[in-house]
């Protein structure tokens, strides 16, 4: 007499222990022998809660690096040297002069206005190139549909 052939059984759909990666159901968080009692288990909602506090932490580490990264740029001081025709008809070429008075280096975003234009319609805006702590750059800016005895005001503002 033969004993009954046990079928083999299906592979059982399992993940790895939380603690030392072993196969294991996937309704309990830990394998035997991490968790021989049995013991209610650290299992999906803790675990998933740890994951949970990582990716927490995660975002907020990134939040302050990027605080951080624009914290002590600026403040820029910006004067107009120069307002020249330029080679367009109608345009003409401001040199402005930026300063970075902040601690770090850092792009200015400077707005050259009409100062009799509230709306500011007429405003144009550049982005300056990344200046160092204590350094002056200068930037020749064409402005359109203009002309050269227009007044023009320039204000630089850190990001
Ligand atoms: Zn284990």
């Amino acid at each position: 007499m033969t004993a009954p052939v046990a079928l083999p059984a299906p592979p059982a759909r399992t993940h790895p222990c939380a603690r030392c990666g072993a196969p294991v159901a996937l309704d309990v968080g830990l394998c035997e022998r991490c968790n021989p009692l049995g013991l209610k288990d650290s299992a999906s909602s803790q675990v998933h809660g740890t994951v949970v506090l990582a990716v927490g932490l995660a975002i907020a580490g990134l939040a302050i690096a990027a605080h951080l990264a624009v914290a002590g740029i600026g403040p820029f001081t910006a004067r107009l040297t120069a307002i020249t025709p330029s080679s367009t008809a109608g345009s003409v070429l401001a040199t402005i002069e930026v300063r970075n008075d902040g601690r770090t280096t850092g792009s200015a975003t400077c707005r050259l206005s009409d100062p009799a234009d509230a709306s500011l319609i007429r405003s144009t805006v550049l982005y300056s190139p990344p200046i160092a702590p204590g350094a002056t750059i200068t930037i020749d800016q064409e402005i359109a549909d203009t002309s050269a005895d227009r007044p023009l005001t320039v204000t630089c503002l850190g990001p």
